[in-house]
C-alpha cells in the first residue's frame, strides 16, 4: 500500500524513463526507437461486477498493461490492492520488460492488478473476483501473448483459479501456461517459491567475490522478512555461510552481532505474525540498522527505503536490491559517487521471473525438472546476466544499474530491428 502511495507521489514511471534517458547515448537505441520503449504497448482497464457474500453486487476495476512484447509474450504479476492504479502498473510493467531482457529470457514485460482489499474479502469473493477478471480480460491474455503471475495480494491459489477459468473459456483446453507461480500439483515448478531470494543471494555472492570479501566472513543486514528476505537469508547461509546479523519487518529492526538464527526467526514469525519480542536479538531503530558496519545490506521490503534523508548513514560495502526500486534516484547517485556497489533490482530480484520462465517451459514441454535442475539453471542465468552487466559497467565506468539498462535497451533494439519497421 505504501509502495503504491509513494508511486503516485514520486511517479516511478518517469523516474525509470529519466534513468534510461541518461544512458541513451551509450546504448544502441536511437531517440526514435526510445519512443517505442517509453510508451506501454497496450493498457487495458476493465470494470466488472462481482456478487458479494451478502448477495449484493459490487463493481471492481482491473488493469493489465503489456509494456512490450518485442522479445516475446508479456510476462508479469497481478496485484490485488486498494491502491492499484494505471501509473504504477505501467512502471512495474516497464521494469519487467527490462528485467526479462537483461536475464535474456524470451519475454516482454507486463503487469496488472485489481483495485480491491483482499484482506477484507472471503475466499469465495476472491474466487469470483478472480474468475470475473479473467473473463473480462478475454482474448487480451494467452500463454503465447501475455502470461500472468502472483504479486502482492495474490498467490498460488489465485493462479489455480485463473488457470481453471481461462481453460473453461478457451475450448476447454487445459492452459497451464497462462500463469506461473501455480501449485506444484497444477503445473507449478519446483524452486519457484524461493527463486527470488535465491537469486538475490547468487547476486550477493557474485558481488562479494568482486569486492574480494570471503562470503564466510561476510556480515549481512536484511530489511523485510517476507518471501524475498527470508529466502535470501536462508540461501545466503546455505550457499555462502554468511552471517545474518540484522533482520527487519514492519515491527522494527533486530540485531545480534554474532548472527541471528534464521530458522528460529521464521518459526517465531509464524507463531507471532511479527518479529516483535523475539529472543536473543536487540531491537534497534531503522536508522541504526542502516548505520551498521555490515558487508552486505539487502533492502527486501518497500520502495524508496534508501533515500536522500538516510543514504549518508550507510556503511555497507555492497547493497543488493531484493525489493523493486528500494533506492531513490538521488540516493542512487550518492551511492555511486561513494563507490558503494549496488546490484540493482533488475538483476538481483530477477530470480522470480527466471524460474517463472522455467515453469512455463516445463508446462509447454509437459515434463518437469528436478529442484537441482531449476536451481542450477537459475544460477547460470543470473551469472550470465551479472557478468555481462559488470563488463559493460567497467567499460563505461558507470553503475551496474545503468549498465543493466544499456544491456536491456540494446537487446530490445536489436530484436526490434530484426522485426522490421512499420
Ligand atoms: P512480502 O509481503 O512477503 O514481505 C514483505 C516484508 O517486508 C514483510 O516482512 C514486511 O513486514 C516487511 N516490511 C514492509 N514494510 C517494511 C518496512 N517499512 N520496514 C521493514 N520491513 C518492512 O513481500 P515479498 O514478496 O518478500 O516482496 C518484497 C519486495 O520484493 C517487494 O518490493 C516486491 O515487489 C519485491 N519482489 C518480490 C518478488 C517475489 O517473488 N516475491 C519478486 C520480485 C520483486
Amino acid at each position: 500500500m505504501e509502495i503504491l502511495a509513494k508511486a503516485l507521489e514520486n511517479n516511478i514511471y518517469e523516474n525509470i524513463i529519466t534513468r534510461l534517458k541518461s544512458i541513451l547515448k551509450k546504448s544502441e537505441t536511437t531517440e526514435e526507437f526510445f519512443e517505442i520503449i517509453r510508451n506501454p504497448k497496450k493498457q487495458t482497464i476493465i470494470s466488472f461486477p462481482v456478487t458479494m457474500d451478502n448477495g449484493k453486487i459490487k463493481v471492481f476495476k482491473g488493469y493489465r498493461t503489456i509494456h512490450s512484447n518485442i522479445l516475446g509474450p508479456a510476462k508479469g504479476g497481478i496485484r490485488y490492492d486498494k491502491k492499484v492504479e494505471m501509473n504504477e502498473v505501467n512502471a512495474l510493467a516497464i521494469l519487467m520488460s527490462l528485467k526479462c531482457a537483461i536475464a535474456n529470457i524470451p519475454y516482454g514485460g507486463g503487469k496488472g492488478g485489481i483495485e480491491c482489499n483482499p484482506k477484507e474479502m472471503s475466499e469465495g469473493e476472491l474466487e469470483r473476483l478472480t474468475r470475473a477478471f479473467i473473463r473480462g480480460l478475454g482474448e487480451n491474455i494467452s500463454p503465447k501473448s501475455d502470461i500472468l503471475a502472483p504479486d502482492m495480494g495474490t498467490n498460488s491459489q489465485t493462479m489455480a483459479w485463473m488457470v481453471d477459468e481461462y481453460s473453461k473459456n478457451h475450448s476447454n483446453e487445459e492452459n497451464f501456461g497462462i500463469v506461473t507461480g501455480k501449485p506444484l500439483i497444477l503445473g507449478g515448478s519446483k524452486g519457484r517459491e524461493e527463486a527470488t531470494g535465491r537469486g538475490v543471494s547468487i547476486s550477493a555472492l557474485l558481488g562479494l567475490k568482486l569486492l574480494k570479501i570471503p562470503s564466510q566472513k561476510a556480515n549481512v543486514a536484511i530489511q523485510g522478512f517476507g518471501n524475498v528476505g527470508v529466502n535470501a537469508a536462508l540461501t545466503l547461509q546455505e550457499m555462502g555461510q554468511c552471517r545474518i546479523v540484522a533482520i527487519a519487518d514492519r515491527s522494527g529492526s533486530y540485531y545480534n552481532e554474532n548472527g541471528i538464527d534464521i530458522h528460529n526467526a521464521i518459526e517465531y514469525k509464524k507463531t507471532n505474525k511479527s518479529l516483535s519480542g523475539m529472543q536473543n536479538v536487540k531491537k534497534i531503530s531503522e536508522r541504526e540498522m542502516l548505520s551498521l558496519q555490515v558487508d552486505v545490506l539487502i533492502p527486501a521490503a518497500n520502495e524508496d527505503f534508501i533515500n536522500d534523508k538516510n543514504v549518508s548513514l550507510i556503511k555497507a560495502k555492497l547493497i543488493v536490491e531484493g525489493a523493486n526500486n528500494p533506492i531513490s534516484n538521488e540516493a542512487d547517485e550518492i551511492l555511486t559517487n561513494k563507490k558503494i556497489m549496488v546490484i540493482p533490482d533488475i538483476i538481483a530480484n530477477a530470480g522470480g521471473v527466471i524460474v517463472s520462465y522455467f515453469e512455463w517451459v516445463q508446462n509447454n514441454q509437459g515434463y518437469f525438472w528436478t529442484l537441482k535442475d531449476v536451481n542450477d539453471r537459475l544460477e547460470s542465468k543470473i551469472n550470465d546476466a551479472f557478468n555481462e552487466v559488470y563488463e559493460l559497467s567497467t567499460k563505461h565506468k558507470i553503475s551496474l544499474r545503468l549498465a543493466a539498462f544499456i544491456v536491456a535497451l540494446n537487446r530490445l533494439t536489436e530484436a526490434q530491428k530484426y522485426r522490421g519497421r512499420f
